[in-house]
């Protein structure tokens, strides 16, 4: 399952972004998005967590790594190895006690970003839908806050949230609660709730992580559906090779603990990206790319996987 929340807000509960000047004006979720093309900067990152003994662990170790929009950006890992610490630093979500990053800067749209950033909208595996709302309030939730009731006019927000629900193919479930819903349909709830906000970053960790393997390839095919219409910053973290293959513009290798970039490179193939490409000289030459840098020395026991469908 997975939850979208503002980056830099707590779950549970979805919350808000800034839509572009674009969404505002159009208010439906059908045409290609204008908004100026954000960026990220992650500048020297060090990522370092208290240890038991008085020491401390290294996760990340002088990650430098810029973004830049539209694109899909795939950060692939080993479990454990620092993905999620990276990706929470890009959306401001800060942990408890623990100053974040320990040194280096991140940068949104060329300003230092030590929190949260209006821009950005946060989609995570674990469940956040809110059990007492109905579908379509759970899409609106964004807009009965405070900001976005000044930002969007009620009926503009309304066809938006309609128009996002019609979509992600849960019009005819508006009125159900989250509990009358499969994991993939609630999954399409949290994304629905990110996207109908427009934003210009969009930051997925595992998003389909909990899905079965059918519905994680509906899911993905939904999510390169969703961005061609609405074209925004992706990063998206995953630890499946399969699923960086079937989705990236861009992959990034991330090695395991303290991780660092063992790998970077751009996949030209258009999507959606066929199994027989995915069996192709190119595809399998891709995936060994990964698998080498995975299996090379630098990692660790964190678990990786390999997708056993690919994409139809
Ligand atoms: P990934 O997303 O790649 O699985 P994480 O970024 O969640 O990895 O975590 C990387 C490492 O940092 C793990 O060993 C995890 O236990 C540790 N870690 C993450 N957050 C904290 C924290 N707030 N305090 C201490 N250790 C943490
Ligand atoms: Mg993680």
């Amino acid at each position: 399952m997975s939850a979208a929340t503002p980056a830099g807000g707590q779950a549970p509960g979805p919350s808000a972004a800034a839509p572009s000047a674009a969404a505002q004006s159009s208010g439906q979720p059908g045409a290609a998005a204008e908004a100026p093309g954000a960026s990220i900067h992650l500048q020297e990152i060090v990522q370092e967590y208290p240890a038991p003994g008085g020491s401390v662990t290294r996760v990340v170790d002088r990650i430098d790594l810029q973004f830049s929009q539209p694109g899909i950006n795939m950060l692939l890992g080993p479990s454990g190895c620092g993905k999620s610490t990276l990706l929470r630093m890009m959306g401001g979500v800060r942990p408890i006690g623990v100053a974040t990053p320990t040194s280096g800067t991140v940068h949104i749209d060329g300003q230092p970003c030590s929190g949260a950033h209006d821009d950005a909208v946060m989609v995570f595996q674990r469940y956040a839908n809110r059990p007492d709302l109905t579908v379509w309030e759970n899409v609106a939730f964004p807009f009965t806050l405070k900001l976005w009731k000044e930002r969007v006019p009620r009926a503009t927000w309304r066809s938006q949230v309609d128009a996002m629900l019609s979509a992600v193919g849960l019009a005819e479930k508006r009125d159900l609660l989250p509990a009358q819903l499969s994991g993939g349909q609630n999954q399409r709830v949290a994304l629905a709730r990110a996207l109908v906000l427009r934003p210009r970053i969009l930051l997925l960790d595992e998003p389909f992580g909990a899905l079965d393997a059918q519905t994680r390839l509906e899911a993905q095919k939904l999510l390169v559906d969703l961005y061609q219409r609405q074209p925004c910053l992706i990063v998206f973290v995953t630890h499946d090779v399969t699923e960086a293959l079937a989705l990236g513009d861009r992959v990034i290798v991330l090695s395991t603990q303290p991780a660092r970039i063992a790998d970077d490179f751009k996949i030209e193939e258009p999507r959606p990206r066929t199994a027989a490409w995915h069996r192709s000289t190119t595809g399998t030459r891709l995936e060994q790319r990964i698998l080498d840098q995975l299996h090379s020395k630098s990692v660790g026991p964190g678990s990786i996987s390999v997708s056993v469908g690919a994409p139809a």
